[in-house]
């Protein structure tokens, strides 16, 4: 993206010279809606992606990504009028009265017919097979009856027999018949892009010829977890230290958002390192389109994050959201130095996001506003986050101000008769407890105004 389009875009900056943790709390909604107006002055200055071109992959790999090309039909789907059932094509009015109609042949799936039905006629067809001529429905071979004793030719069908459609049913002429072009005429445009690519997708891709699909590049995210007390996950911790989970989490909510992680060394709490980790994450080397770091951001003595990104030119859209948890989430863009050659990237600013170290507020923040950044990188068009309705089963009592996004277990298999799935939240000690975190499987949303809820509340859930 060139600078020029991120400085076209609406998003209002708060001034870096004023200390982000002394910059008031803005709500969850105007939060989102500054991500939002970030992604739409990239969308209104026309291509908000550097020109990379699409790659080409076979249709077998293309799962996941997003679509960067149309899909067209390329021939009238269903491409003949086609027989749904089992059964017998007829003449709906004739089949109706129940009379008895001589068969007069037999079309499979993958044949031709090569004759039109008469009067008085029906023939014998397959679900998948073109209704001949002269037909206008289908009646099912379990409604049928048949009587007669001609002989059986190799096509195992008796002609000479004669068949009915069982009293008292009758058939509407169109029933069980697909009409030729009915889902889709020849050259129509199906899908266009920027659609996530999954099985459907795959299923028309096939359905219309494409061996290969040109799909969006994957955006690539720079992961800085900050902090003295982090170690590798393969190290054994001294007594105050714990390891670095984060990186390994964030790259996990990175790829399952179609996106490439680029996990950087972790930076102690110190200057001249945390400024060195946010030069690295600007480099060409890391050539990254989206930068996450974790930790050092709160108040305290140690949270150096803040100076660093200040000192590498950043411009921060905001500086804490009401919400629970995840409150000191970051959101800014930061220069690329002046003197890099024009990277993968281009010259144009690195959107960041400084998510809170406790593990369950850097998930929280993720999904709430890194989220939809990355799938608008990714040229994805579909909304994110994704909220969905669930009852709570159990009554619940806190403070309100802050909207909270609690890790819950929702249990999405069929619930009759409410046909609402139940979620219930996961007992925790708060956002560093990463086994409860484990437990979850969404996180309930408690607007900001509610301080209890009565047991059987229908609730928003923020689907992970
Ligand atoms: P901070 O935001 O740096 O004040 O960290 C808040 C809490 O999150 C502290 O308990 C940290 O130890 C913990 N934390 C910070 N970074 C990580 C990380 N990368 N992995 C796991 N826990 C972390
Ligand atoms: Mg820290």
């Amino acid at each position: 993206m060139g600078s020029a389009k991120l400085h076209a875009c609406t998003v209002s900056t708060i001034p870096t010279t004023i200390e982000l943790m002394a910059t008031p709390l803005i709500s969850y909604t105007e939060a989102a809606e500054q991500v939002h107006r970030f992604i739409l002055g990239m969308a209104n200055e026309g291509d908000p992606l550097p020109p990379r071109a699409p790659e080409m992959l076979p249709l077998a790999s293309a799962q996941g990504r997003v679509l960067a090309q149309e899909i067209r039909a390329d021939r009238d789907q269903p491409p003949f009028s086609r027989s749904t059932r089992d059964g017998f094509a007829c003449r709906a009015a004739e089949a109706s009265t129940n009379q008895l109609l001589f068969l007069a042949g037999q079309i499979r799936a993958g044949e031709a017919p090569t004759k039109a039905i008469r009067l008085g006629e029906l023939w014998e067809i397959m679900t998948g097979a073109p209704v001949p001529a002269g037909a206008d429905a289908v009646f099912m071979v379990e409604h049928s009856e048949r009587s007669g004793a001609g002989s059986s030719d190799s096509s195992g069908i008796n002609s000479g027999d004669f068949v009915r459609l069982v009293a008292p049913r009758t058939i509407q002429p169109g029933e069980n018949i697909v009409p030729q072009a009915a889902e889709a005429r020849a050259g129509d445009l199906l899908l266009p892009p920027g659609v996530r690519i999954s099985a459907p997708q795959i299923a028309l891709a096939a359905q219309c010829g494409y061996t290969q699909l040109a799909v969006f590049p994957r955006p690539r995210v720079a992961i800085l977890s900050t902090g003295d007390e982090l170690v590798p996950i393969s190290s054994t911790p001294g007594p105050s230290q714990i390891r670095n989970s984060n990186s390994a989490m964030l790259a996990a909510l990175v790829a399952a958002a179609g996106a490439d992680p680029v996990i950087l060394p972790t930076a102690p709490d110190q200057e001249h390192a945390t400024d060195a980790a946010v030069a690295l994450a600007l480099s060409d080397e890391t050539n990254a389109d989206l930068l996450l770091i974790t930790g050092g951001i709160s108040a305290g003595r140690f949270d150096l994050v803040e100076g660093s990104l200040t000192r590498a030119g950043a411009r921060f859209f905001f500086g804490g959201v009401a919400i629970q948890p995840g409150k000191p989430v970051v959101f800014g863009q930061l220069p690329r130095p002046a003197t890099s050659p024009q990277s993968r990237s281009g010259p144009g600013p690195l959107p960041f996001f400084a998510l809170p170290g406790n593990p369950i507020s850097s998930a929280t923040t993720f999904h709430l506003f890194a989220a939809p950044l990355l799938a608008a990188l990714s040229q994805d068009t579909s909304p994110q986050p994704r909220f969905a309705l669930a009852q709570l089963p159990e009554a619940w009592k806190g403070n309100a101000g802050l909207t909270r996004f609690l890790p819950a277990h929702c249990d999405f298999s069929l619930n009759q008769p409410e046909m609402t799935p139940r979620v219930r939240l996961v007992p925790w000690q708060g956002s560093g407890d990463i086994a409860a975190f484990a437990r979850s499987n969404c996180f309930a949303v408690i607007p900001d105004q509610v301080a209890t809820l009565t047991e059987g509340t229908l609730i928003q859930i923020l689907i992970t």
